[in-house]
Protein backbone atom coordinates (compact mmCIF):
# COMPACT_ATOMS: atom_id res chain seq x y z
CA UNK A 1 0.00 0.00 0.00
CA UNK A 2 1.15 3.45 -0.77
CA UNK A 3 -0.05 6.49 0.80
CA UNK A 4 -1.00 8.99 -1.26
CA UNK A 5 0.57 11.88 1.14
CA UNK A 6 -1.22 15.02 0.22
CA UNK A 7 0.67 17.10 2.82
CA UNK A 8 3.87 16.50 1.16
CA UNK A 9 2.42 16.99 -2.04
CA UNK A 10 0.77 20.12 -1.38
CA UNK A 11 4.32 21.64 0.33
CA UNK A 12 6.18 20.47 -2.91
CA UNK A 13 3.67 22.47 -5.08
CA UNK A 14 4.04 25.31 -3.03
CA UNK A 15 7.84 25.63 -3.17
CA UNK A 16 7.63 25.08 -6.53
CA UNK A 17 4.98 28.29 -7.41
CA UNK A 18 6.83 29.96 -5.01
CA UNK A 19 9.88 29.70 -7.07
CA UNK A 20 7.90 30.71 -9.99
CA UNK A 21 6.69 33.94 -7.86
CA UNK A 22 10.23 35.04 -7.84
CA UNK A 23 10.81 34.49 -11.27
CA UNK A 24 8.18 36.64 -11.98
CA UNK A 25 8.74 39.63 -9.52
CA UNK A 26 12.71 39.22 -10.38
CA UNK A 27 11.29 39.97 -14.47
CA UNK A 28 8.92 42.84 -12.82
CA UNK A 29 5.60 41.57 -12.91
CA UNK A 30 3.78 42.31 -9.43
CA UNK A 31 3.41 39.16 -7.09
CA UNK A 32 -0.50 37.16 -7.65
CA UNK A 33 -3.17 38.63 -5.56
CA UNK A 34 -5.57 36.47 -4.44
CA UNK A 35 -8.47 37.50 -2.22
CA UNK A 36 -10.96 35.63 0.23
CA UNK A 37 -14.57 36.84 1.60
CA UNK A 38 -15.35 34.98 4.44
CA UNK A 39 -19.57 36.13 5.54
CA UNK A 40 -19.99 35.17 9.44
CA UNK A 41 -18.16 33.39 11.86
CA UNK A 42 -18.79 29.81 11.14
CA UNK A 43 -15.53 27.83 12.73
CA UNK A 44 -14.50 25.36 10.11
CA UNK A 45 -14.84 28.40 7.57
CA UNK A 46 -12.60 30.25 9.46
CA UNK A 47 -9.99 27.47 9.35
CA UNK A 48 -10.18 26.81 6.30
CA UNK A 49 -10.22 30.98 5.21
CA UNK A 50 -7.18 30.92 7.42
CA UNK A 51 -5.29 28.36 5.52
CA UNK A 52 -5.96 29.90 2.33
CA UNK A 53 -4.31 33.07 3.49
CA UNK A 54 -1.21 31.36 5.24
CA UNK A 55 -0.44 29.07 1.94
CA UNK A 56 -0.51 32.27 -0.30
CA UNK A 57 2.04 33.90 1.99
CA UNK A 58 4.37 30.75 2.03
CA UNK A 59 4.47 30.86 -1.51
CA UNK A 60 4.65 34.95 -1.69
CA UNK A 61 1.40 35.35 -2.77
CA UNK A 62 -0.15 38.97 -1.72
CA UNK A 63 -3.43 38.02 0.22
CA UNK A 64 -6.40 39.84 1.41
CA UNK A 65 -9.34 38.71 3.50
CA UNK A 66 -12.24 40.48 3.91
CA UNK A 67 -14.56 39.48 7.01
CA UNK A 68 -18.56 40.32 6.65
CA UNK A 69 -20.52 39.91 9.84
CA UNK A 70 -23.24 37.01 9.24
CA UNK A 71 -26.06 39.98 9.33
CA UNK A 72 -24.49 41.13 5.43
CA UNK A 73 -27.55 41.17 3.11
CA UNK A 74 -26.96 39.29 -0.08
CA UNK A 75 -26.95 43.24 -2.03
CA UNK A 76 -24.02 44.16 0.50
CA UNK A 77 -22.32 40.91 -0.69
CA UNK A 78 -22.56 41.15 -4.10
CA UNK A 79 -21.68 44.72 -3.66
CA UNK A 80 -17.80 43.03 -2.43
CA UNK A 81 -18.23 40.55 -4.85
CA UNK A 82 -18.26 43.46 -7.66
CA UNK A 83 -15.73 45.43 -6.41
CA UNK A 84 -13.31 42.53 -6.63
CA UNK A 85 -14.60 42.11 -9.96
CA UNK A 86 -13.53 45.38 -10.76
CA UNK A 87 -10.14 45.67 -8.84
CA UNK A 88 -7.24 45.38 -11.31
CA UNK A 89 -4.52 44.32 -7.74
CA UNK A 90 -6.76 41.07 -7.83
CA UNK A 91 -6.30 38.08 -9.61
CA UNK A 92 -8.24 35.61 -8.13
CA UNK A 93 -10.75 35.87 -5.57
CA UNK A 94 -13.26 33.28 -3.62
CA UNK A 95 -16.33 33.21 -1.46
CA UNK A 96 -16.05 30.74 1.70
CA UNK A 97 -19.45 28.33 1.31
CA UNK A 98 -21.46 28.03 2.78
CA UNK A 99 -23.12 31.10 3.00
CA UNK A 100 -25.80 32.24 5.57
CA UNK A 101 -29.24 30.89 5.10
CA UNK A 102 -30.26 34.37 3.96
CA UNK A 103 -27.67 34.77 0.66
CA UNK A 104 -28.73 32.65 -2.61
CA UNK A 105 -24.69 30.73 -2.80
CA UNK A 106 -25.94 30.62 -6.55
CA UNK A 107 -26.40 33.81 -7.17
CA UNK A 108 -23.10 35.12 -5.21
CA UNK A 109 -21.04 32.36 -7.81
CA UNK A 110 -22.74 33.71 -10.91
CA UNK A 111 -21.68 37.40 -9.67
CA UNK A 112 -17.66 36.27 -9.81
CA UNK A 113 -16.21 37.47 -13.11
CA UNK A 114 -14.96 33.79 -14.32
CA UNK A 115 -11.66 34.81 -15.40
CA UNK A 116 -11.42 35.62 -11.59
CA UNK A 117 -13.28 32.58 -10.77
CA UNK A 118 -10.50 30.73 -9.03
CA UNK A 119 -12.42 27.87 -7.13
CA UNK A 120 -13.79 26.73 -10.83
CA UNK A 121 -17.35 27.22 -9.69
CA UNK A 122 -19.01 29.72 -12.49
CA UNK A 123 -21.44 28.33 -14.92
CA UNK A 124 -19.39 29.55 -17.40
CA UNK A 125 -15.90 27.26 -15.71
CA UNK A 126 -18.43 24.55 -14.94
CA UNK A 127 -19.30 24.15 -18.23
CA UNK A 128 -15.82 24.79 -19.90
CA UNK A 129 -14.81 21.93 -17.83
CA UNK A 130 -17.31 19.57 -19.44
CA UNK A 131 -16.42 20.16 -22.22
CA UNK A 132 -12.87 19.29 -21.88
CA UNK A 133 -11.87 23.56 -22.49
CA UNK A 134 -9.06 25.49 -20.45
CA UNK A 135 -10.86 26.55 -17.33
CA UNK A 136 -10.38 26.90 -13.43
CA UNK A 137 -10.97 23.47 -12.37
CA UNK A 138 -13.01 23.09 -8.87
CA UNK A 139 -10.12 23.27 -6.54
CA UNK A 140 -10.68 19.79 -4.56
CA UNK A 141 -11.34 17.59 -7.80
CA UNK A 142 -8.21 19.39 -9.33
CA UNK A 143 -6.13 18.64 -5.97
CA UNK A 144 -7.19 14.95 -6.53
CA UNK A 145 -6.04 14.70 -10.02
CA UNK A 146 -2.88 15.85 -9.46
CA UNK A 147 -1.99 13.55 -6.31
CA UNK A 148 -2.82 10.76 -8.89
CA UNK A 149 -0.49 12.12 -11.20
CA UNK A 150 2.43 13.12 -9.10
CA UNK A 151 2.32 9.32 -7.72
CA UNK A 152 1.72 8.16 -11.60
CA UNK A 153 -1.32 6.27 -10.58
CA UNK A 154 -2.66 4.28 -13.85
CA UNK A 155 -6.63 5.57 -14.75
CA UNK A 156 -6.86 4.76 -18.34
CA UNK A 157 -9.78 2.06 -18.38
CA UNK A 158 -10.14 1.24 -14.87
CA UNK A 159 -13.54 1.92 -13.32
CA UNK A 160 -13.79 5.14 -11.13
CA UNK A 161 -16.65 4.66 -8.71
CA UNK A 162 -17.85 8.00 -7.28
CA UNK A 163 -19.88 8.18 -4.22
CA UNK A 164 -21.48 11.71 -3.64
CA UNK A 165 -22.89 14.12 -6.67
CA UNK A 166 -21.93 17.66 -4.82
CA UNK A 167 -21.34 20.45 -7.07
CA UNK A 168 -18.00 21.23 -6.08
CA UNK A 169 -16.38 17.90 -5.68
CA UNK A 170 -18.39 14.65 -6.72
CA UNK A 171 -20.26 15.98 -9.80
CA UNK A 172 -16.97 17.46 -11.25
CA UNK A 173 -14.84 14.88 -10.22
CA UNK A 174 -17.24 12.06 -12.28
CA UNK A 175 -16.81 14.57 -15.27
CA UNK A 176 -13.18 14.99 -14.99
CA UNK A 177 -12.18 11.33 -14.65
CA UNK A 178 -14.16 10.12 -17.70
CA UNK A 179 -12.96 12.94 -19.99
CA UNK A 180 -10.08 11.71 -22.47
CA UNK A 181 -7.24 12.46 -20.87
CA UNK A 182 -4.50 12.01 -18.29
CA UNK A 183 -5.68 11.20 -15.04
CA UNK A 184 -8.74 10.06 -16.58
CA UNK A 185 -9.86 7.80 -19.36
CA UNK A 186 -11.86 5.85 -16.74
CA UNK A 187 -15.20 4.26 -17.15
CA UNK A 188 -17.30 6.32 -14.08
CA UNK A 189 -19.77 5.74 -11.97
CA UNK A 190 -21.74 7.89 -9.81
CA UNK A 191 -23.56 7.03 -7.06
CA UNK A 192 -25.70 9.10 -4.42
CA UNK A 193 -28.20 8.76 -1.76
CA UNK A 194 -30.24 7.52 -4.14
CA UNK A 195 -27.99 4.80 -5.22
CA UNK A 196 -29.09 1.53 -5.12
CA UNK A 197 -26.67 -1.61 -3.49
CA UNK A 198 -24.01 0.80 -3.12
CA UNK A 199 -21.28 -1.87 -1.59
CA UNK A 200 -22.04 -3.93 -4.94
CA UNK A 201 -20.98 -1.10 -6.86
CA UNK A 202 -17.82 0.36 -4.69
CA UNK A 203 -16.36 -3.37 -4.81
CA UNK A 204 -16.54 -3.24 -8.33
CA UNK A 205 -14.07 0.15 -8.03
CA UNK A 206 -10.15 0.59 -9.41
CA UNK A 207 -10.66 3.91 -8.37
CA UNK A 208 -12.91 5.10 -5.24
CA UNK A 209 -13.76 8.01 -4.44
CA UNK A 210 -15.38 9.23 -0.86
CA UNK A 211 -17.10 12.34 -0.61
CA UNK A 212 -20.32 11.99 1.07
CA UNK A 213 -19.63 13.49 4.41
CA UNK A 214 -20.32 10.57 6.85
CA UNK A 215 -17.39 9.58 9.21
CA UNK A 216 -15.89 5.86 8.59
CA UNK A 217 -18.73 4.78 6.11
CA UNK A 218 -16.65 3.03 3.82
CA UNK A 219 -15.51 -0.03 5.33
CA UNK A 220 -13.20 -2.99 3.83
CA UNK A 221 -16.12 -5.25 2.71
CA UNK A 222 -16.87 -2.43 0.74
CA UNK A 223 -13.34 -2.16 -1.69
CA UNK A 224 -11.84 -4.57 -4.14
CA UNK A 225 -8.22 -6.08 -3.13
CA UNK A 226 -5.85 -3.54 -4.75
CA UNK A 227 -8.15 -0.50 -5.11
CA UNK A 228 -7.01 3.24 -5.40
CA UNK A 229 -9.27 4.80 -2.41
CA UNK A 230 -9.62 9.01 -2.36
CA UNK A 231 -11.83 9.63 1.07
CA UNK A 232 -12.21 13.53 0.61
CA UNK A 233 -14.59 13.39 3.95
CA UNK A 234 -13.61 15.97 6.86
CA UNK A 235 -16.08 15.87 9.85
CA UNK A 236 -15.30 16.09 13.56
CA UNK A 237 -15.96 13.59 15.58
CA UNK A 238 -16.55 14.30 19.46
CA UNK A 239 -13.32 12.63 20.88
CA UNK A 240 -12.79 13.60 24.94
CA UNK A 241 -9.13 12.53 24.45
CA UNK A 242 -8.07 15.82 22.55
CA UNK A 243 -7.69 18.65 23.55
CA UNK A 244 -10.29 20.05 21.31
CA UNK A 245 -12.50 17.83 22.45
CA UNK A 246 -13.10 16.27 18.69
CA UNK A 247 -10.85 14.27 15.98
CA UNK A 248 -11.26 14.60 12.21
CA UNK A 249 -12.55 11.69 10.33
CA UNK A 250 -12.40 10.84 6.62
CA UNK A 251 -15.46 8.99 4.91
CA UNK A 252 -13.60 5.72 4.85
CA UNK A 253 -12.58 3.41 8.00
CA UNK A 254 -8.83 3.93 7.18
CA UNK A 255 -6.83 1.16 8.86
CA UNK A 256 -9.26 -1.78 7.40
CA UNK A 257 -9.52 -0.08 4.01
CA UNK A 258 -5.76 0.73 3.99
CA UNK A 259 -4.88 -3.04 4.47
CA UNK A 260 -6.75 -3.65 0.79
CA UNK A 261 -5.60 -0.95 -1.37
CA UNK A 262 -2.65 0.34 -3.46
CA UNK A 263 -3.46 3.71 -3.03
CA UNK A 264 -4.83 5.68 -0.31
CA UNK A 265 -5.17 9.22 1.47
CA UNK A 266 -5.23 9.73 4.77
CA UNK A 267 -7.69 12.22 6.72
CA UNK A 268 -5.64 14.69 7.47
CA UNK A 269 -3.05 15.18 4.80
CA UNK A 270 -4.70 13.95 2.02
CA UNK A 271 -6.98 15.83 -0.29
CA UNK A 272 -7.65 18.37 2.08
CA UNK A 273 -4.36 20.02 1.53
CA UNK A 274 -4.49 19.56 -2.23
CA UNK A 275 -6.88 21.71 -2.27
CA UNK A 276 -5.10 24.59 -0.97
CA UNK A 277 -2.35 23.37 -3.63
CA UNK A 278 -5.11 23.70 -5.91
CA UNK A 279 -6.15 26.98 -5.00
CA UNK A 280 -3.05 28.62 -5.56
CA UNK A 281 -2.23 26.70 -8.96
CA UNK A 282 -5.29 28.32 -9.95
CA UNK A 283 -4.58 31.51 -8.77
CA UNK A 284 -1.11 32.05 -10.10
CA UNK A 285 -2.97 31.00 -13.55
CA UNK A 286 -5.12 33.82 -12.91
CA UNK A 287 -2.35 36.28 -12.54
CA UNK A 288 -0.71 34.81 -15.92
CA UNK A 289 -3.46 35.77 -17.78
CA UNK A 290 -4.72 32.18 -18.36
CA UNK A 291 -6.84 29.67 -17.65
CA UNK A 292 -5.40 25.99 -15.92
CA UNK A 293 -4.84 23.73 -18.92
CA UNK A 294 -6.90 20.13 -18.67
CA UNK A 295 -6.30 18.78 -21.65
P1 LIG B 1 -22.48 17.31 0.18
O1 LIG B 1 -22.84 17.23 1.62
O2 LIG B 1 -22.82 18.52 -0.60
O3 LIG B 1 -23.12 16.08 -0.58
C1 LIG B 1 -23.02 14.76 -0.11
C2 LIG B 1 -23.34 13.82 -1.23
O4 LIG B 1 -23.28 12.50 -0.71
C3 LIG B 1 -24.74 14.00 -1.84
O5 LIG B 1 -24.60 14.05 -3.25
C4 LIG B 1 -25.51 12.76 -1.42
O6 LIG B 1 -26.37 12.30 -2.44
C5 LIG B 1 -24.39 11.76 -1.17
N1 LIG B 1 -24.77 10.79 -0.15
C6 LIG B 1 -25.25 11.03 1.08
N2 LIG B 1 -25.49 9.88 1.72
C7 LIG B 1 -25.15 8.88 0.89
C8 LIG B 1 -25.19 7.47 0.97
N3 LIG B 1 -25.61 6.85 2.07
N4 LIG B 1 -24.75 6.77 -0.10
C9 LIG B 1 -24.31 7.38 -1.21
N5 LIG B 1 -24.26 8.73 -1.35
C10 LIG B 1 -24.68 9.47 -0.31
O7 LIG B 1 -20.94 16.90 0.04
P2 LIG B 1 -19.60 17.67 -0.24
O8 LIG B 1 -19.74 19.14 -0.06
O9 LIG B 1 -19.06 17.11 -1.51
O10 LIG B 1 -18.72 17.14 0.97
C11 LIG B 1 -18.50 15.77 1.21
C12 LIG B 1 -17.45 15.61 2.29
O11 LIG B 1 -16.22 16.10 1.78
C13 LIG B 1 -17.71 16.42 3.56
O12 LIG B 1 -17.20 15.69 4.66
C14 LIG B 1 -16.90 17.67 3.37
O13 LIG B 1 -16.50 18.26 4.58
C15 LIG B 1 -15.70 17.12 2.63
N6 LIG B 1 -14.98 18.07 1.78
C16 LIG B 1 -13.64 18.04 1.87
C17 LIG B 1 -12.88 18.87 1.06
C18 LIG B 1 -11.40 18.80 1.16
O14 LIG B 1 -10.73 19.73 0.77
N7 LIG B 1 -10.86 17.70 1.65
C19 LIG B 1 -13.50 19.76 0.18
C20 LIG B 1 -14.90 19.74 0.09
C21 LIG B 1 -15.63 18.88 0.89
Amino acid sequence: MTLLDGKQTSLDIQAEIAEKVEQLTAKGFKRPHLAAILVGNDGASQTYVGSKVKACERVGFESTLITLDGETTEEQLLAEVEKLNTNDEIDGFIVQLPLPKHIDDQKVIEAVNPLKDVDGFHPSNVGKMALNLPCFLPATPYGILQLLERYKVETSGKHCVVIGRSHIVGSPMSILMGRNAYPGNCTVTLTHSRTKDLPALTREADILVVALGRAEFVTADMVKEGAVVIDVGITRVPDETKKRGYRIAGDVLFDEVAAKSSFITPVPGGVGPMTIASLIMNTLLAAEGKSALNG
